[in-house]
């Protein structure tokens, strides 16, 4: 089945205000007319700058995270409703970064992806293995205890706004990329769990992306594999120089 490639970068806590208008105004002129679906992810703190360069461009805005609850006593957090004021539509949950540095949970990002999606956005749902978890060979299970627990109550409707990154936290920011065929094995599962959760349709048109070092010398191949829809990049989104051939490895 063919379905639409989704490429996201995932800018992480880097680039103040002006770098980050920098970037997003180049990759504006470097990837007009490009036909897969884009998304950069700043920092809260350039959104709303980054917002107006990217308006009215092939590129989708994202965010990389959101609290739980729509607004009230959550001192530092930033609310689904202020990033849809922004121009926000797509918010990156379960990040392995949120898991493992800042304890987020299965159950709290479930509460986050129904709140998301309750509100009009879509959602990068990440899931993925330690390197521990990998050698003991319970990267199936732990994979789709994440899926299972993160998408609780989410119905096959509101599935079709949900994109599963499959990101092992071995291979992220470490230049150790899961190879494309470990990588499509993993996608493989990923639709077994979802098409056992929903149905065959549902697991044949979800986008899964891979992400973990993704570069331009990486990419085609990872995109030639049957599963593997999109991709999510941390460190080679940050430069024109590297995101542009990633998004047109075609
Ligand atoms: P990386 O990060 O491309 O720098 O490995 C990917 C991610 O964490 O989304």
């Amino acid at each position: 089945m063919k379905r639409q490639a989704f490429i996201a970068g995932n800018w992480k806590m880097h680039k103040t205000t002006g770098e980050a208008v920098a970037l997003a105004s180049g990759l504006v002129d470097n990837l007009r007319g490009v036909n897969h679906k884009i998304m950069i992810a700043p920092p809260f703190t350039a959104l709303q700058a980054v917002s107006e360069v990217v308006k009215g461009s092939n590129i989708l805005l994202g965010a990389q995270n959101m609290a739980s609850v729509r607004e009230g006593a959550h001192t530092g957090e930033v609310s689904v409703l202020m990033l849809k004021d922004l121009g926000v539509s797509v918010v990156i949950l379960g990040h392995s970064e949120r898991r493992l540095i800042y304890g987020e949970s299965d159950k709290l990002i479930n509460e986050k992806v129904k709140l998301a999606l309750e509100e009009g956005l879509e959602v990068i749902l990440c899931v993925g293995e330690t390197l521990e978890q990998r050698e003991a060979g319970k990267e199936n299970a732990v994979v789709e205890e994440q899926l299972r627990a993160g998408l609780a109550g989410i119905t096959e409707e509101q599935l079709r706004n949900i994109t599963i990154a499959y990101e092992p936290v071995w291979a992220i920011g470490t230049g150790k990329t899961a190879s494309p065929q470990d990588a499509d094995n993993m996608h493989a599962h990923i639709r077994k769990v979802v098409a056992e959760l929903y149905s065959q349709t549902a697991a044949d048109s979800l986008i899964i992306q891979y992400g973990g070092s993704v570069k331009p010398s990486n990419v085609k191949d990872l995109m030639a594999m049957e599963n593997i829809d999109g991709a999510l990049v941390g460190g080679a989104s940050l430069s024109v120089e590297n995101f542009v051939p990633i998004v047109t490895f075609d």
